[in-house]
């Protein structure tokens, strides 16, 4: 038996980020960046209006006020896109759109909502200050700035950062490609009846989703039954188009647990016992040309998707790049007392809450592996260690945060 951190630690070993690629700016979402993006061009790159109004010298208007408007012939017309030919010459205005290009010799913008909103001349009833309701050049970036460090996590506001300064493409880790296999001759897809004996496949769909949202790409092969020559055949075929693999089922002593032998031919794969629950049986290790990292995991759906938290997610993360490799960690009150089988460490199903300025939690299930329906009203793992068999009400435990929701 060895411990989680012993069996993380080994895959982490293994597991290697991804060589960097220049991907469109779609593709890179959510990728993290291997170069510094740098502006060519100041941002704004030109003073453009803030606002829909006029265009004028403030001198101009200084002295406009409710009682004492300001009435100023308007010359002409500025919107977005071209660039303005006109010049705001003293004792007149020009009509000016928002983001539209600051006419020479107009200093200040007057809002619409300040005016009578007038055509052939304009009555303004509040003074601006010069460079009031204009965007300056280089306001928000500078030419030559850099605006995402190598090593920025490219979420939707760096994708549109990177595009406002003109980039179209980024040098990224790319999104590691995964494919999800699960194995076990009792399963069935989803949409066809049950017949005796069968149950639907839920770990294949589960896990291709924890692999999306982990960042990676996930490809969802489904179900293979305990035929080792179907799963070698599979495998083999997948290898092409995955930069990790990961199955589920078949890793424990049963005679059918065909996995475990297919995984051990194929490759340098090694199937341990590690002290946890849910999730004792373990499978790790590499396998084809290319040494493509490959998880057996064990087949009960809570242990497939814990084991997946405790060691497929930290090494996709690695993959992509990103730190760090884990979920936060927090420490709570437990509101009820736990209890952990000794020697293992317990990835306890839980509800996390705050509760006057505390982290406060509370079970949501048993520990029965197959008991998913628990693990989906939980929102973290409490981790109670392996030295510790008992946690009293009242007690700190550490918990991993599934989600931040509510929170
Ligand atoms: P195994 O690890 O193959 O011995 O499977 C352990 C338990 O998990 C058995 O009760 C299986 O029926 C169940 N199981 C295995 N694979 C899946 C799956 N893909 N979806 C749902 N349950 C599964
Ligand atoms: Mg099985």
């Amino acid at each position: 038996m060895i411990t989680v951190a012993e069996h993380l630690a080994r895959i982490l070993e293994v597991v290697q980020p991804l060589e960097p690629l220049q991907l469109s700016l779609q593709d890179a979402h959510s990728c993290i960046l291997t170069e510094d993006v740098v502006a060519p061009e100041p941002l704004p790159s030109f003073d453009n209006s803030s606002m829909d109004g006029y265009a004028v010298r403030a001198a101009d208007v200084a002295g406009a006020g409710p009682g004492s408007p300001v009435v100023l012939p308007v010359t002409g017309d500025v919107a977005a896109g071209p660039a303005s030919p006109l010049r705001v010459q003293p004792g007149v205005c020009v009509r000016i759109m928002t983001g539209a290009m600051m006419p020479a010799g107009a200093d200040a913008v007057v809002p619409l909502e300040w005016t009578d909103g007038g055509v052939a001349q304009v009555t303004i009833t509040r003074a601006p200050d010069v460079g009031a309701h204009v965007r300056r050049v280089g306001e928000d970036v500078a030419a030559g700035e850099v605006v995402l460090e190598s090593g920025s996590h490219l979420g939707a506001v760096q994708i549109g950062l990177a595009a406002a300064v003109g980039r179209s493409r980024v040098l990224v880790r790319p999104r590691p490609r995964v494919v999800v296999v699960s194995t076990g001759s009792e399963l069935t897809d989803t949409g066809v009846p049950l017949t005796p004996g069968k149950i639907y496949d839920s770990n294949s769909i589960a896990l291709t989703a924890a692999a999306q949202e982990a960042g990676a790409i996930a490809y969802r092969v489904g179900i293979v039954p305990d035929d080792p020559r179907q799963l070698a055949a599979t495998l083999e075929d997948q290898l092409v188009r995955a930069d990790l693999l990961v199955t589920s089922g078949g890793v424990s002593v049963g005679a059918y647990d065909v996995v475990k032998e297919v995984l051990s031919r194929l490759g340098t794969v090694q199937f341990d016992k590690v002290a946890m629950q849910p999730g004792m049986p373990q499978g790790f290790g590499t396998i084809g040309p290319d040494s493509t990292p490959v998880f057996g995991l064990p087949g009960n759906p809570v242990s497939a998707l814990v084991s997946f938290e405790a060691f497929v997610r930290p090494a996709l993360r690695t993959m992509l790049g990103a730190t760090p490799v884990e979920r936060p960690r927090v420490r709570a009150i437990t509101t009820q007392a736990l209890t952990s089988p000794p020697g293992k460490r317990s990835f306890l199903r839980v509800h996390l809450e705050v509760k006057k300025g505390a982290y406060v939690v509370t079970p949501v299930s048993g520990p029965g592996s197959h008991l998913l329906a628990g693990l989906s009203r939980a929102n973290a793992l409490a981790l109670v260690p392996e030295g510790v068999e008992k946690v009293a009400v009242g007690e700190p435990v550490e918990v991993l945060v599934l989600e931040r929701r509510g929170l």
